[in-house]
């Protein structure tokens, strides 16, 4: 199948859950292109996909600068772990970021947000399955960073993200994630991927992150 008939396919199932979701919430489709190239995300915009997200903010820069040139309307987001000192790339090449997760982190956002006038959408990530090896605040920490980043660092807080561990269903990480999100008056939730976006949709995401779905398998 191709880009586009994959895209077809996804967007017929995003839909259907929509629909079986009680809060009929609106869902973006960010389409995870990392590792593929230029030319896979052009056939994505060619069958009217506008929203991509990598995780890696040196690959983006290498990737996306000339697609924006062709494609003013199409918007980034950064999925990864962002360090503090390439703060400064990404608020330049992303239009969100899914993974502010400390207090140092945010307010370098803030501060080159102000710099470039520019406003992402922010996200704070939350290690729901407490991993030590996974990026993210413990649901336990996050009213502690959600308080520094509203009232120290003047940073702005949409909503959440988490990445539920592999070995586990992942329903009961996106009940704590909503959970949280209703908790904390936040009204985005950036869950589900290629293997878990209905169940997501079903429990209240409004981003969805499917990269192998679209794009195939990564090497
Ligand atoms: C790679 C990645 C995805 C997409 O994963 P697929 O299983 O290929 O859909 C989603 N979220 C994050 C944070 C990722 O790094």
């Amino acid at each position: 199948m191709t880009i586009q008939q994959h895209l077809a396919e996804i967007r017929a199932r995003i839909a259907a859950a929509r629909a079986a979701s009680p809060r009929r919430q609106d869902v973006e489709l960010l389409a995870v292109s990392k590792t593929h190239d230029a030319d896979a995300v052009r056939e994505a915009i060619a069958a009217g996909q506008h929203a991509f997200a990598e995780n890696r903010v040196q690959e983006a820069a290498a990737k996306f600068p000339p697609l924006r040139d062709e494609y003013p309307d199409m918007r980034l987001h950064l999925i990864g772990p962002l360090q503090t000192n390439k703060a400064r790339d990404a608020v330049r090449l992303f239009d969100a970021v899914h993974t502010v997760d400390r207090a140092a982190l945010a307010e370098k956002l803030a501060n080159e947000m102000a710099k470039q006038n520019k406003k992402l959408l922010c996200f704070i990530q939350v290690n729901t399955g407490e991993e030590i090896q996974k990026a993210g605040v413990s649901a336990a920490q996050l009213p502690e960073l959600l308080n520094f980043c509203r009232t120290d660092a003047g940073l702005e807080i949409q909503g959440l993200m988490c990445i539920p561990p592999v070995a586990e269903p992942p329903e009961t990480h996106f009940k704590l994630l909503a959970e949280l999100a209703t908790e904390y008056a936040l009204p985005l939730l950036s869950m589900g991927m290629s293997a878990d976006f209905e169940v997501a949709i079903r429990l209240g995401a409004t981003h969805v992150r499917v990269g192998s779905a679209i794009f195939g398998v990564r090497d």
